[in-house]
């Protein structure tokens, strides 16, 4: 299905890439809003951000200052003439925003993931034009968050934005939320006008990613990114790690390279980068196998077993020999691949057996 979109075009932002939206993961005073605002507005930053309800994971964290700080938002807008955005999960929180004149929504992945609430969003939004970013869902799956902007889109909203702000897993080891790259990236292909924003605080999860996330996701071409930034990150009552200074914020976004899309030394950048990502989920994915291996190992030994069972050997062999081929690799070269992979896990269990 094709969207019926429109640029999000905001006056007195600029258009060219990457459009910024910045700001404290939660609204928690007035002091907090006003003091973080102000330093990003004098930063250049155009949209300011700020989560007024706050979905927890548990219940007792904090769960956002409700309707109270949608005031503080609308001050930042008097004070400082950022355009303000925030997260709205349900019918009422529409009303609230659209009754506080907040300038774009967006909806957070639990929302995103769940079609009943994407429903009554897009029903309270029916006929009335306001930007809205739609963030991924949790769980990878590109249906489900193109599904939620058709809902949108069925309202009658025509501009429109993604997010990317990674995806739930339960092997929680570099990202707090897997960037999966190749999902936006075929949000790309399906919906090439839609405008996608990468959220590198929701990624990585710790304030170190922040920089490299942004340069990545600039180098997969996205137009814009949207930052968590706070005025004493140590002390934010959600998000703690992940979040920025003001002044770390723009240092990380002036070292920003920017690439244009279309030279060809550009292409091949970006081929090779995409060759790094595949690498990198080469050795994660051994690693993991290995780990596997290891396990078995320790039950081999429990079980007084050999390390060495050639008839599930040779089925490993065959079997991705003949699936290799059917994905365009000589069957020989994808054997002796399996080999080596084999090889370095007898190893590894015969290491256990021995312990
Ligand atoms: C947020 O932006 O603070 C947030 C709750 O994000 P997400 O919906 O991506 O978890
Ligand atoms: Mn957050």
């Amino acid at each position: 299905m094709e969207l019926d979109l429109q640029p999000i075009k905001l006056e007195g932002v600029p258009e060219e890439r990457p459009l910024i939206i910045a700001g404290p993961c939660s609204a928690e005073t007035e002091e907090q809003v006003m003091s973080t605002a102000r330093q990003l507005a004098d930063k250049g930053i155009k949209i300011f951000r700020a989560g007024i309800w706050k979905p927890r994971t548990k219940p007792g964290g904090f769960e956002g200052i409700g309707v109270e700080g949608l005031a503080w938002l609308k001050e930042v807008k008097k004070e400082t003439g950022m355009y303000v955005t925030t997260e709205v999960a349900n019918a009422k929180h529409v009303y609230e925003c659209l009754k506080a004149g907040i300038d774009i929504l967006w909806i957070g992945a639990r929302t995103t993931a769940n079609p009943f609430a994407m429903q009554e969003i897009a029903d309270a939004l029916k006929g009335v034009d306001v930007p809205v970013l739609v963030k991924n869902p949790v769980n990878p799956d590109l249906e489900l968050w193109i599904g939620a902007l058709e809902r949108i889109n069925n309202a009658g909203l025509k501009r429109l934005g993604a997010i990317h702000r990674g995806f739930s897993s339960y092997d929680k080891k570099i990202y707090r939320n897997l960037p999966q790259w190749h999902i936006p990236i075929e949000l790309r292909r399906r919906i090439p006008n839609l405008p996608i924003l990468c959220d590198p605080s929701h990624i990585g999860g710790k304030r170190e990613l922040v920089a490299p996330l942004c340069q990545q996701a600039m180098d997969l071409g996205f137009d814009g990114l949207i930052v968590e930034s706070h005025c004493n990150p140590d002390c934010a009552w959600s998000d703690a790690k992940q979040q920025v200074t003001p002044d770390v914020l723009d240092y990380i976004l002036n070292l920003l390279v920017i690439r244009s899309e279309h030279s060809t030394t550009e292409n091949l950048n970006e081929l090779r980068r995409q060759i790094d990502e595949c690498d990198n989920e080469l050795i994660e994915i051994l690693a993991k196998r290995m780990r596997i291996c290891r396990e078995i190992g320790t039950f081999k030994k429990e079980h007084n077993m050999t390390v060495l069972q050639t008839g599930r050997y040779n089925e490993i062999l065959d079997k991705r020999g003949a699936q290799g081929s059917l994905c365009g690799m000589d069957a020989d070269f994808v054997k002796s691949v399996f080999e080596a992979i084999h090889e370095e896990s007898v190893r590894q269990q015969i290491e256990i057996l021995n312990k």
